[in-house]
């Protein structure tokens, strides 16, 4: 099959699956209005990997098909392959602000790097790496959206999982004949309304533990499987507003973050990557590469977010012509370091890259880190910037609809500044708010906030896994010389230590 067409991809989320939002069950995601139009813009992404202009950046020649598949699901091969992919994931960013993070890219990026370490998954004389690399294989050739979920619900974060007095995380309750059942629930399923599959993978350490086996899987199983229910947050798109361009983000690229639920779900055996195995769980970061690869994409992302934001100030400072004064220069220096900070780091994982043993090549792990700890403050300082070199002007532009309105006369002449006409500024000022101010843009800081993990464990994390003994051992070293170096101030034997 290889790439799908935006029609083909709107048409297939037209399933059987089970969503609810606002206390109902949606009938089809492609024409409610709460979901429709970033349904939409999912169609457009894939739409754009059949633009002849596109085609060759946005995809590759099937290895096994010879058909076109997206360019996301590459194994790279070299330097310039990494570069590729990040030239790929950089075009479908760029389209969306970097304001839509789990498109299709980032899980297909995930897969193809949990692929490349399928024989990793075959343990204790089970077949379950076999069954992931065909999984790869079936994602590819199909150019799968998936959503995915790797934590549990938040119950009590005090105790760990197996020792919950309610019992309510996702886990194995039955093994039959056809594959392993699964009751419970899990968080958070950003895309769920949009994705064909759904990707349940661990995160967090299990115990090695009779009790703890049951949380211990990794499994794939189609959206619209019998016994899954996704239930949404409430839609950030504004129903009531008078045109799409008060809202312009909202409107079209609400991803939508849902709990999802397992009722007596079976999962069949081929699609069982983990099965009751902590170790396996606990050890799938250091035995795959996933992480680096996924950390390169989403630094992508945060790429694309960055331009944008800076771009919107640029253009917001010089429409009021406060960009003459010194301290707003200063915050829109701020966000040229914040672009050019992501992009040195993305470009060094790549130069930096290492590679195994069957010739992958993985992005180098400390830039991507650096990254993904320090984007969340820079992105909510980007927000604020906006809300100060924008102040009451975000507040003080009406609708678009006003300038067909019965004030129309009004509105073009007094919303006019110096470097945007009226039309030109209140759309201008309806994006920053929506960037900066809205819900949309609340739960984008909420987004960069949490959603590659609780900042404070990755700190931990960050803390654990750098090689930290070449920088001890230098300051044991420094420290040494200082000590052999202590004779009088000013003695001539000291000089001729140091010197000699
Ligand atoms: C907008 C959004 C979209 C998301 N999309 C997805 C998705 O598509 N798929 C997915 O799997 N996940 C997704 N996530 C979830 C994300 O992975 C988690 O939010 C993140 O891992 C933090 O876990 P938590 O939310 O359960 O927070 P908790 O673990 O409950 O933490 C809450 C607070 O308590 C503190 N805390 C809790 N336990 C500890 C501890 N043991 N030690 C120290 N401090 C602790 C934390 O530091 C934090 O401040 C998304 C999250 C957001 C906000």
């Amino acid at each position: 099959m290889g790439i799908r067409t935006g029609k083909e991809f709107i048409s297939s989320m037209q399933d059987g699956r089970t969503i609810y939002i606002d206390g109902e069950r949606i009938k089809d995601v492609t024409t409610d209005p709460r979901f429709a139009d970033a349904c939409q813009t999912v169609g457009e992404l894939y739409e754009m990997q059949h633009d002849p202009k596109l085609i060759d950046k946005m995809t590759f020649k099937s290895p096994t098909t010879g058909d076109r598949v997206g360019t996301s699901y590459i194994i790279p091969k070299s330097v310039d392959d990494l570069v590729a992919r990040r030239e790929m994931v950089k075009t479908w960013m760029d389209s969306t602000c970097g304001m839509f993070g789990r498109s299709p890219d980032f899980m297909n990026i995930n897969m193809t790097a949990y692929a490349t370490s399928w024989k990793a998954f075959n343990r204790n004389g089970n077949n379950y790496g076999d069954n992931l690399w065909k999984y790869y294989e079936y994602i590819r050739e199909n150019d799968i959206s998936m959503t995915h979920t790797l934590i549990n619900p938040q119950v009590d974060r005090s105790k760990p999982v197996e020792q919950q007095s309610k019992d309510l995380a996702a886990k194995i309750v039955k093994e039959t004949d056809a594959g392993m059942v699964i009751k419970g629930a899990r968080m958070v399923t950003t895309l769920c309304a949009f994705s064909h599959e759904l990707m349940v993978f661990p995160s967090n350490n299990i115990a090695v533990s009779e009790e703890a086996a049951p949380y211990a899987y990794a499994f794939c199983i189609p959206i619209d499987t019998p016994g899954l229910k996704f239930i949404c947050r409430p839609s950030v798109i504004h129903q009531n507003a008078a045109s799409p361009m008060d809202f312009p983000l909202s409107s079209r690229l609400d991803e939508g973050d849902a709990m999802v639920i397992f009722d007596n779900v079976l999962v069949p055996w081929e699609r069982v990557f983990i099965h009751r195995d902590p170790e396996m769980c606990n050890s799938l970061y250091s035995k795959t590469n996933t992480m680096r690869h996924t950390m390169h994409q989403f630094s992508t992302k945060n790429l694309a977010k960055s331009e944008y934001m800076m771009a919107l100030a640029f253009r917001m400072a010089k429409s009021t012509k406060i960009d003459v004064h010194l301290q707003v220069q200063g915050m829109l220096a701020e966000l040229i370091q914040y672009a050019e900070f992501v992009r040195s780091c993305l470009r060094a994982s790549e130069v930096d890259a290492t590679v195994d043993e069957d010739g992958v090549y993985t992005p180098a792990e400390m830039p991507l880190w650096t990254v993904r700890m320090m984007f969340p403050k820079m992105f909510i300082r980007m927000c604020e910037i906006i809300q100060i070199i924008g102040a009451g002007g975000l507040v003080a532009v009406p609708s678009y609809a006003e300038l067909k309105g019965e004030v129309s006369e009004d509105v073009e002449k007094y919303f006019e500044s110096v470097n945007a006409d009226s039309p030109t500024r209140i759309k201008l000022f309806r994006l920053a708010f929506d960037s900066a101010v809205s819900s949309f843009s609340g739960r984008q800081q909420l987004y960069e906030r949490y959603y590659s993990g609780d900042p404070v464990r990755l700190a931990g994390m960050l803390y654990n896994i750098y090689d930290k003994d070449p920088h001890t051992d230098r300051i044991d070293e420094m420290l040494a010389d200082l000590e052999d170096r202590q004779n009088p101030v000013g003695s001539v034997t000291a000089f001729k230590a140091t010197f000699d």
